[in-house]
């Protein structure tokens, strides 16, 4: 669940310390996560304003343990946290870790010794978060569960 979407040629101009190149790259990354969910959801139209792509959803039929997960980040982040558990209740998991990941980053910047503690922490909200993406998933596909949503109506 950690992203870290800046290309290495972007990555090579910001910093040549291979040390601080992953945290540099998570910090980033999950600050562009954060400002997309935030301004698509301030200024395309809402929650629902930007249009839902789903490759597995439109090859199987049924949601992705990630469907709802970006309408959901949308919802908290404008503080709709009622809407945010409709879309997808993992996605609170998911805007913690990325929230979490700014200050975990940051000191990890700032302090190399913190560096691996910073990295084993995040892999272990990483693997929690997962559960609880394919925890809301199982209950969508058996049919139960808070977040339920029509898989047609699902939005990203
Ligand atoms: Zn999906």
């Amino acid at each position: 669940m950690e992203i870290a979407i800046i290309p290495g040629p972007i990555m090579d101009r910001l910093t040549s310390d291979g040390g601080k190149r992953v945290h540099l790259n998570v910090l980033l990354s999950s600050l562009l996560a954060l400002a997309y969910a935030w301004l698509t959801g301030s200024f395309a139209g809402g929650a629902g304003g930007v249009p839902h792509i789903c490759l597995f959803r439109g090859m199987l039929g049924v949601p992705c343990p990630g469907c709802g997960v970006t309408a959901s980040l949308r919802s908290a982040l404008k503080l709709d946290f009622r809407a945010a558990v409709r879309y997808n209740p993992a996605g609170l998991a998911v805007l913690a870790l990325l929230l979490a990941q700014v200050p975990l980053r940051v000191a990890a910047l700032g302090d190399g010794d913190f560096g691996p503690p910073a990295a084993a922490l995040s892999r272990k909200m990483s693997r929690q978060v997962t559960r609880c993406l394919l925890l809301v998933w199982a209950a969508r596909l058996c049919g139960g569960g808070a977040g339920r949503r029509s898989g047609a109506s699902l939005p990203l």
